[in-house]
């Protein structure tokens, strides 16, 4: 690809491109910019390390539950797992190693918030102020992702409560638990790895479930020397192993999204899950949902039961709903004495903070204009951002298999996008068409209808406050694939510059050309 100059000064920087975020997305995207022959490019970070969500999350337990040869990039695979399903410490690891074998460290910015991004209209570019000042940008590609920004309810009284207090995301390695009465909030993905590495330490632990989750057994154990010699020696065994984690999930899927009464079979299996651990029939009725499996996310532990039938925990069925000093009340009224509370209550996924910092060429945020639901075509681009796009964007998220696997699709994307600019030549922007965005969001929610995720009988975060499941794609991860193969140029604008740059001066919006 033809490099555009990059215009340097001291008041002001110039990229081709400019990549928020340096998790699984931002990183992935640095690999493929420069394999594209893109070197005009800054990755922005506002921590000080790359990782995202795997450099956040570092929680007792915290472990991928989708097995490590799949969970990891098809450019960059890793012989030497440790486990099956590898721990938050290698998968952080992992992802410091391909930042390092891709060469990216020249071209990330670390402890660099991005603030605000502003389309210019007239120049056809991206202004973005950061914590570290100003540059503009071609082409601006959000890889913030759904779980960067930890959700704490607001709780009434929680600011009268003398103990300690902090989110799963945040965990705070200083305070020892050890002897201690301790409050868990929540029961999801997060909460179902803590609670049991904590159990161990703490005097009393008391859960706040307001709604169980599905709990499967997982299959997890350390992959013997003897298979890493093997994918060493024989790359081609790591490919094949993936090939078969993938393909397993890509027909899991079908009952997922177009036959879920045939998910029976799951549910009776996660019951014998449970039975085997919870001897007490009253526990055990909390415990089980009432709602189909895979409504909500399916869990994986094959510690977590056992965990919640020791003498020393005590799951309350019912959501926190207020604290009075050191006093901890649930919404049915039942109360009890902590020294801390852990938050496992997830992230803001359908109301992206950095939403509201994206402000687009009508003057109008990206919160704003997502007020009544996200959309954007093909997971990638929404109507009003020309040259923006999403990584892990609308309707890109999965509900049992590698969130990897759609990053890379959409990095296809990006990839083409990119190609497209090239060769339409000279200052040019995408713009994608309304019609054409919202086209693609009726097919998504017309195939979303009898989804397990809408009809399963739960509410999960994979609805919006409408409702509305903005975040799941309903179809395979080839479908996928292939829907981000190539731009198809009709569904967007051509954006020129006006014919004479300096006569635009007078806020002129960029000419459309067909
Ligand atoms: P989450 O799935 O959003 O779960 C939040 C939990 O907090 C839910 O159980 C929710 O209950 C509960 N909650 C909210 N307010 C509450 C209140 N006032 N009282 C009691 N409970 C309350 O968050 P998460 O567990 O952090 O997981 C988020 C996502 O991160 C996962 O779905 C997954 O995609 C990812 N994750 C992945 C892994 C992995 O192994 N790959 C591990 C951890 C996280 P309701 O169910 O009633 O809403």
């Amino acid at each position: 690809m033809a490099e555009r100059k990059r215009v340097r000064d001291k008041a002001h920087e110039h990229v081709r491109v400019a990549v928020i975020g340096s998790g699984f997305g931002g990183i992935g995207a640095a690999v493929r910019l420069r394999r594209e022959g893109v070197t005009d490019f800054v990755v922005l970070e506002r921590a000080d390390a790359v990782g995202g969500t795997w450099r956040d999350n570092s929680y007792p337990g915290c472990a991928c539950d989708v097995p490590s040869h799949l969970y990891s990039f098809s450019f960059a695979p890793n012989p030497d797992w440790p486990r099956t399903f590898s721990g938050q410490e290698h998968i952080w690891d992992y992802l410091e190693r391909v930042a390092d074998t891709f060469r990216l460290r020249p071209h990330i910015r670390l402890n660099t918030e991005v603030r605000e991004a502003r389309w210019n209209g007239e120049r056809l570019l991206w202004e973005l102020r950061t914590s570290q000042g100003h540059l503009t940008a071609d082409v601006v590609v959000s890889a913030t992702g759904p779980l960067s920004d930890p959700k704490t309810p607001d709780i009434p009284g929680l600011d009268t409560f003398p103990g300690k207090v902090f989110h799963s995301a945040r965990w705070d390695h200083d305070y020892d638990l050890r002897g201690k009465r301790v409050a868990m909030i929540g029961t999801g993905a997060s909460a179902i790895q803590i609670v049991p590495e904590i159990q161990r330490d703490v005097r009393r632990l008391t859960l706040f479930q307001r709604t169980p989750p599905w709990v499967m057994p997982r299959a997890d154990r350390d992959i013997t020397g003897a298979e890493r010699w093997l994918h060493r020696q024989l790359p081609f065994t790591t490919r094949l192993r993936r090939g078969l984690l993938w393909g397993i999930r890509e027909l899991q899927v079908q009952a997922f999204t177009k036959r879920p009464n045939e998910l029976g079979l799951i549910e009776s299996i996660a019951k014998r899950n449970m039975a085997r651990a919870i001897k007490d029939p009253e526990l055990r009725a909390k415990l089980t949902p009432t709602y189909r499996i895979g409504c909500k996310r399916i869990l994986l532990s094959n510690s977590y039961y056992p965990a919640l039938a020791q003498p020393h925990v005590d799951v309350v069925a019912s959501g926190l709903a207020q604290v009075r000093g050191s006093t901890v009340v649930a919404a049915d009224g039942t109360e009890a004495e902590v020294d801390a509370i852990v938050f496992g209550t997830g992230f803001h996924v359908t109301d992206m903070p950095i939403a509201d910092r994206v402000v687009g060429d009508e003057g109008r945020t990206l919160m704003e204009t997502w007020k009544d639901g996200m959309k954007a075509l093909r997971g990638a681009t929404a109507a009003g951002f020309p040259n923006f796009l999403t990584v892990i964007g609308p309707n890109t998220g999965l509900g049992n298999s590698s969130m990897i696997l759609m990053i890379e699709s959409q990095l296809n994307y990006l990839a083409d996008y990119l190609r497209q600019l090239d060769v339409l030549g000279g200052r040019a922007a995408l713009a994608p068409r309304p019609s054409a965005v919202g086209a693609w969001n009726r097919r998504v929610q017309e195939r979303m209808k009898r989804t397990v995720w809408n009809t399963g009988g739960c509410t999960s975060w994979y609805l919006d406050e409408n409702g509305v499941n903005t975040t799941v794609w309903p179809g395979t991860t080839t479908e996928f694939r292939t829907a981000t193969r190539s731009v198809d140029l009709n569904e967007y604008e051509v954006l020129r510059p006006p014919a004479a740059l300096p006569a635009a001066r007078d806020g002129h919006k960029a000419e459309v050309s067909a």
